[in-house]
């Protein structure tokens, strides 16, 4: 029987519903994890408000535009793997129609160069050049490097491996100085890692052997294969496109204080209310934001302590793609401090050509005060002694330091001794109803844009559950 009394608890129930529907949340930060986290608690029903302390979204993405001839190039984040390795990305790339497209000269030409001892060789004279011994001893560094994944049983919790304690106390040089390499070997085994995370004496052992099992079934030709056609600037816009709420660029936040289950957040002179906050910025700017309640000391520790690789990407146009004259596709492998480089505009029309230099660890740091003018002298510099005749056709460079910039104060996640066993869960837990998400809290993909966007989907389905439209 209807009574007025079962009316009103049903009245109440709606109501309740509707409010439970119409949930506000907070994130903080627009780059992947901000914008997937956003569009994913939207699809579950939350009001979603983006504060981003930039001027633009995308964070360690950012596509520059700047160049002659309408050429691009990633000052960021750049290369996504098979879509068997980064099924996410491509998920979200094939939801919003973003554009990927492989990347390299497939077949047509050598793809790189090692530049050794002051001589520039193609990767397939290798055994000529140094000998077969050397050949292989790096081989065995190669397959020393993927064994290491046999030390982990699962990925998601590296902590629980038999010799963990050992491993992370363990730096990744003391691992390289044991396997008793050859001068050569051990300079292109150091620069490996160093290109990939960071300075070797900086990474714990056990964070390598965790990317090692991350990596463990995936082929050679199903890594580093693709980018976004219009840069990954594009992804961004694609998230943001499809995000109803209000994203706003400009509101770094300062604060955020919980009260009662209600959380304020403070931006750019506004308190911005909610019931929930996911929290993005990398672990590196975190303590820049005050708490109330005070975050937990041990998240206050890892964030201050997190190790975080430096690198500095300098995008470089210039008149003609040389490399192509030396008959490597652009990317070289060098014992010269820039590190790595290769060309960013292989599937792109003109005669001009960007080459990014990648520099990584110590050679990066050694440049935090570098102005970019100097930088800059110092990578062409470089790449003119291992392409001469190179600098003449400069046009003009971009240059992205991201260890020395305000919102970003590191490359990308990468545990130093002692730091896997002590903080592995800890940006997981959440702090009232403040939540964390971004490549750092990734179980998998730490360090790739892939983390970024799994991080931003698992504290939706952490706050909101699975999506209602996801069977
Ligand atoms: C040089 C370089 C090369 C890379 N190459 C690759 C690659 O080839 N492939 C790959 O998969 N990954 C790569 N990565 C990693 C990838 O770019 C990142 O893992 C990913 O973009 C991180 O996304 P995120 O959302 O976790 O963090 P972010 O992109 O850093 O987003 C965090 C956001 O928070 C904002 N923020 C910070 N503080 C505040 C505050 N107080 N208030 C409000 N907002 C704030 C920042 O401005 C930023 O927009 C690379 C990264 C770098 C730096």
């Amino acid at each position: 029987m209807i009574t007025l009394k079962n009316l009103t608890a049903g009245f109440l129930l709606l109501i309740t519903s509707v409010c439970v529907m119409a949930d506000n949340a907070i994130v903080v930060g627009a780059g992947l994890a901000g914008l997937s986290a956003a569009y994913e608690l939207e699809q579950r029903g939350f009001n979603v408000t983006v504060l981003e302390a930039r001027n633009r979204l995308g964070g360690r993405i950012t596509t520059e535009t700047n160049f002659e001839n309408g050429q691009i190039a990633e000052g960021g984040g750049e290369l996504l793997d098979h879509v068997r390795i980064h099924p996410l990305m491509w998920h979200y790339a094939n939801l919003f129609n973003v554009e990927i497209d492989y990347i390299g000269y497939w077949g047509k030409i050598e793809e790189g160069a090692y530049y050794l001892n002051g001589k520039l060789f193609p990767y397939n004279s290798f055994k000529r050049e140094l000998g077969l011994e050397k050949k292989k001893e790096y081989d065995d560094f190669h397959h020393a490097l993927a064994n290491l994944a046999n030390e982990i049983p699962n990925y998601s919790d590296p902590t629980t491996a038999p010799n963990a304690a050992a491993l992370d106390n363990t730096t990744v040089q003391e691992w390289i100085d044991d396997l008793n390499l050859s001068a050569d070997i051990a300079t292109l085994a150091a620069h490996h890692i160093r290109g990939e995370y960071d300075e070797p004496a900086a990474l714990s052992l056990l964070f390598l052997a965790h990317q090692a099992k991350v990596y463990e079934a995936a082929g050679g030709n199903e890594v580093e294969i693709a980018r976004f056609k219009h840069g990954g600037v594009s992804m961004a816009q694609g998230f943001a496109n499809n995000i109803t709420g209000p994203i706003l660029t400009n509101h770094a936040v300062t604060s955020i204080s919980e009260r009662k289950g209600q959380v304020s957040v403070r931006a750019a002179g506004t308190n911005f209310k909610a019931d929930v906050v996911v929290v993005t910025v990398p672990a590196s700017v975190l303590n820049n934001i005050s708490f109330n309640p005070a975050l937990p000391q041990e998240m206050v520790n890892a964030a201050n302590e997190l190790n975080y690789g430096s690198h500095t990407k300098v995008l470089l146009q210039y008149e003609n793609r040389f490399w192509l004259e030396f008959g490597t596709g652009g990317d070289t492998i060098s014992d010269l401090p820039i590190g790595w480089t290769w060309e960013a505009t292989d599937q792109q029309e003109g005669d001009t050509g960007i080459m990014i230099s990648y520099t990584s660890g110590d050679y990066a740091d050694a440049q935090i005060d570098a102005s970019e003018a100097d930088i800059i002298a110092s990578k062409r510099e470089q790449i003119e002694a291992m392409y001469p005749g190179s600098d003449a056709l400069f046009i003009k460079a971009e240059v992205f330091p991201w260890h020395r910039l305000e919102y970003s104060m590191g490359g990308y996640a990468a545990y130093g001794p002692g730091q896997m066993t002590k903080y592995w869960n800890t940006f997981r837990k959440p702090h009232g109803n403040v939540y964390f998400a971004g490549e750092h809290t990734d179980d998998k993909f730490i360090a790739y844009m892939e983390g970024a966007v799994r991080s931003g989907l698992r504290i939706a389905e952490e706050i909101g559950g699975p999506a209602p439209n996801v069977k």
